[in-house]
């Protein structure tokens, strides 16, 4: 699904006055909550699937997401490929991992997607090093 101008323009303006902290924990809040809807409501229409509303590592993801596509940066600035690949070589290792490999037991994220952003911590503290 292409954004159409008028989505575009829309995106920024939330984005322009949101509160927004990725550095020490994630804090994303938006206007009015009409505006979250919009942002949800978009990537629904790209992905043609809902997030699940508690999880700080979804919200994330699709936040970067639409924010590349109206060519905001990217909120993906200090977790290279390094830190990513050690991050899931420890989750594999682990006995919270499930048994098809994609998401922890104890946090319930998509290990895949978490280990991307370095704000987001493992829940038994095994990320400590990397
Ligand atoms: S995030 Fe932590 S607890 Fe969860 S699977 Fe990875 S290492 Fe294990």
């Amino acid at each position: 699904m292409e954004l159409t101008d008028n989505q575009k323009e829309r995106i920024i303006d939330v984005f322009q006055n949101a509160k927004f902290q990725t550095k020490d924990r994630f804090i994303f809040q938006t206007e009015t909550p009409e505006d979250k809807k919009y942002l949800e409501s978009i990537y629904l229409g790209v992905f043609k699937k809902k997030l699940n509303p508690g999880c700080g590592a979804c919200s994330l993801v699709m936040l970067n997401f639409l924010r590349i596509k109206v060519g905001l940066p990217s909120l993906v600035n200090d977790s290279g490929k390094g830190l990513y690949k050690k991050r899931i070589y420890i989750c594999k290792g682990c006995d919270r991992l499930n048994s098809l490999g994609t998401n922890c037991k104890e946090c319930g994220c998509l290990i895949h997607i978490k280990a991307r952003f370095k704000i987001f911590k493992c829940p038994l503290g095994k990320w400590k090093n990397v």
